[in-house]
């Protein structure tokens, strides 16, 4: 209790509570206020004791305080008295977006921020559970991995297509990851990456939740047919190209790529062939050109990200159907860079597949091959991050990646989560995991159409072939994976004849009221995906 006082006499942001201490005075809290108090939440500033609690399945914020305080009006909520050896003020508010806002307002380590040029662990959270399960996953990674080693999470990360797809909107997609920052009492910092934005109302959208990172995908504007058209067709292409946007014409574009050669270093050498140079501005030029559109508006809406800090551009083509080629990604990035685009992160589309939620599938050795001619020119042209796209359960490939990359990486994981949901669900409701796995089975081959995915749904066994103590082995199976991965939109947003969802909310309220095992479930599994790229290096 002399810490309670303490904390109540703070004027500035109180360290982190240590273990034992910090589990008394939660429980301390929670017997007066009579809930389930996270020890790691509570965090005192000027006078105010913040904690989060939870009666029931509903999460509430806490404020604990003596007398009045103005600090705590800015957070709507009830306010009523309590005792704790003192009489003190406690205002009850419930975990929503106006209280998220206050909150990152209040204590900035539940705000997003800028990452920069450092190493990046993209979270994606499809359900708006996982935070705290993230959060444990990078603390037992950094805890496991070298005293230097440093990753920074993302854990809001959802494309526009995911959040349709899954009912959410960007702020809700935000303020799950400050409720999961503040429960598990995260202060190392984080990013907020919106991912894959494609027009600028998607950019617009996302500025106004207040996102920090915004990967921009032209993918639409890649023309694939470039890669196989003829010389003289692929002269019409570039011909064609909104030159006016590129600030540039093919004369310009020839005279500054042919006959030169690019020395990066590392015995890396970029050098364009006529048909080389054509192909790569005919398959990428237009890309580029939306590229430019897109980060400029960006620029209008948030002022300079470069000076500014508010936030980073990533560039993403890594949807599109054919491999980014180093010579290709050396024009991207050096067409960018000519007009002033600045990004932080480019996503080529590598060599070999990614497909959701499985290993790598390809030669790895030609993907090492491939990867660090894409380090080179990262390094040179830059320096940027490699964002590595569909991260997830790409285990063959890690070592490869996080050796050539150093810091100049990103990678992106996010349905593996919602697995690791499913798996949770598994022992908490084997029936309702049963009803979904019988139900993506028969989604599968309608659902797998906007994904690169080649499970075969026959091998996925249907419920009734399973006990119950089989049921999660089918997320230890590639088809199985896939099938349960590209179904989650349909499994989020089914609905019976009667307009109620058919397992949402069901789903949802399974993992809450029993969220310590999907925590440790994603705990395990994520800090596998970040540990060769903490480890110690000689
Ligand atoms: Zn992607």
């Amino acid at each position: 209790m002399n810490l309670l006082r303490s904390l109540l006499e703070a004027n500035e942001l109180s360290p982190p509570l240590a273990g034992d201490a910090g589990e008394a005075l939660a429980r301390a809290i929670g017997g007066a206020v009579e809930m389930h108090v996270y020890p790691r939440s509570i965090t005192a500033l000027e006078g105010v004791v913040f904690f989060l609690g939870r009666q029931g399945q509903t999460k509430w914020l806490g404020l604990l305080y003596q007398g009045v305080s103005a600090d705590a009006a800015r957070f709507h909520g009830e306010e009523r008295g309590v005792e704790l050896e003192q009489p003190l003020t406690l205002r009850l508010c419930p975990t929503d977006h106006a209280n998220a806002v206050a909150l990152r307002r209040t204590l900035p380590f539940t705000a997003p921020q800028v990452v920069g040029v450092h190493k990046a662990f993209g979270c994606g959270d499809r359900l708006g559970l996982a935070t705290p399960g993230h959060v444990r996953a990078v603390r037992k990674a950094l805890q496991q991995g070298s005293a230097q080693a440093d990753v920074v999470p993302v854990f809001a990360q959802q494309s526009i297509r995911e959040m349709a797809r899954s009912g959410r909107t960007p702020e809700q997609v935000l303020d799950d990851a400050t409720w999961g920052v503040f429960q598990e009492g995260w202060r190392a910092g984080f990013g907020a990456d919106a991912d894959h934005l494609k027009t600028t109302a998607d950019v617009d959208v996302c500025v106004d939740a207040g996102y920090t990172m915004y990967t921009v995908d032209p993918g639409d504007h890649v023309d694939n047919e470039a890669v196989t058209a003829a010389l003289d067709d692929l002269v019409r292409r570039v011909e064609a190209l909104p030159w006016d946007v590129l600030e540039s014409s093919p004369e310009e574009l020839r005279s500054a790529y042919l006959g030169r050669t690019f020395d990066l270093g590392d015995g890396v050498v970029i050098r364009f062939s006529e048909e080389t140079l054509l192909r790569a501005a005919a398959k990428y030029g237009r890309a580029v050109a939306h590229s430019t559109t897109m980060y400029r508006h960006l620029l209008g809406r948030m002022g300079d990200p470069v000076s500014g800090q508010s936030c980073e551009l990533e560039v993403s083509v890594d949807e599109t159907e054919t491999p980014t080629t180093p010579e290709e990604h050396f024009f991207v990035a050096s067409e960018l860079r000519r007009l002033g685009v600045r990004c932080v992160s480019l996503a080529p589309r590598f060599v070999g597949r990614f497909e959701k939620g499985v290993d790598y599938i390809g030669d790895v050795k030609q993907f090492e091959k491939e990867f660090a001619r894409h380090v080179a020119i990262a390094r040179a042209l830059g320096p940027y991050k490699l964002s590595v796209h569909s991260g997830s359960d790409k285990f063959s490939i890690y070592p490869i990646v996080a050796r050539l990359a150093g810091d100049l990486v990103h990678l992106k994981t996010a349905g593996t989560s919602y697995l690791e949901a499913l798996r949770a669900l598994a022992s908490i409701d084997p029936a309702l995991f049963r009803e979904i796995l019988d139900f993506a089975r028969e989604r599968y081959p309608v659902d797998r159409a906007t994904y690169h995915v080649s499970a075969d749904p026959a091998k996925v066994p249907a419920s009734d072939q399973l006990s119950d103590s089989e049921l999660a082995g089918v997320l230890d199976t590639f088809d199985g994976r896939q099938v349960l991965h590209v179904t989650f939109g349909s499994v989020l947003t089914a609905r019976d004849e009667r307009g109620v969802y058919r397992f949402r909310e069901r789903l949802l309220d399974a993992l809450r009221a029993d969220e310590e095992v999907y925590y440790a479930a994603l705990e395990l599994h994520l800090s596998r995906h970040l540990a060769p790229f903490v480890e110690r290096r000689e």
